[in-house]
């Protein structure tokens, strides 16, 4: 078996590196000393060279609007973000997978903003009381009038307190009905009943 790595992926290596010793490590200090947190205009700024480095939504297909790497390219990308310390990898958004699998619509009104980074999207799956097990998960899915109704509780959400513009939250949730354990069920909703709490 070769396990030497294609030029391509040299290459691809070599520019997150260069992205993360240039574009992230000169804001570890600020970003420690800060207890963590980042000014808005640095935000901003990072934001702009993340688009400008061509590193958003690496994780989502090029036509809607990603850069269509594969794992394996994805985890060379990631391995060199995360040499920064102070979760700034986290700058470089990679909206949730499951964004993918939205209709023409849900594509044009979540995942195209998701990955030119006008909006965060958070991924919830645990709760309180359900963690590594989904059989104990207890958010429910109720469908009326042709809508799904979410009601439950998750934590530990990265993001979900970012994922946020003008009140309405974008959550991908994965929910899996506790009693007959079934494959777990792919909503995207855009909900006025969210509500947050910690962060
Ligand atoms: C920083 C951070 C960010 C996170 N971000 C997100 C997020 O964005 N979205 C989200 O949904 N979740 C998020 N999580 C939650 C994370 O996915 C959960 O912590 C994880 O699923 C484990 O659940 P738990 O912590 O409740 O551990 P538990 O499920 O209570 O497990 C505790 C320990 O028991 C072990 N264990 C569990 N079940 C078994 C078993 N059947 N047999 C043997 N061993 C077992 C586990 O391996 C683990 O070591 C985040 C967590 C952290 C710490």
């Amino acid at each position: 078996m070769d396990l030497t790595l294609s030029k391509e992926d040299r290459d691809l290596q070599a520019h997150a590196r260069a992205f993360t010793e240039q574009v992230l490590f000169p804001h570890e200090l600020a970003n420690e000393e800060s207890g963590g947190g980042l000014p808005p205009e640095t935000l901003a700024a990072l934001h702009r060279a993340v688009l400008d480095w061509r590193l958003n939504a690496i994780n989502q297909a090029r036509e809607d609007g990603g850069q269509g790497y594969s794992v394996f390219q994805q985890a060379l990308i990631n391995e060199e973000l995360g040499k920064a310390t102070g979760c700034l990898w986290d700058v470089v958004w990679n909206p949730a997978y499951s964004l993918r699998f939205g209709s023409a619509e849900q594509k044009r009104d979540y995942l195209r903003p998701s990955c030119r980074g006008e909006r965060r999207d958070a991924f919830a799956i645990t709760e309180p009381g359900a963690g590594s097990d989904p059989r104990m998960v207890r958010t429910k899915a109720m469908r009326r009038n042709g809508r799904y109704y979410l009601s439950g509780e998750k934590w530990f959400v990265t993001a979900g307190d970012v994922a946020s513009i003008g009140g309405a939250v974008l959550v991908t949730l994965l929910v899996a009905a506790a009693a007959s354990y079934a494959p777990a069920r792919r909503i995207l909703r855009q909900s006025p009943g969210t509500t947050l709490r910690g962060a």
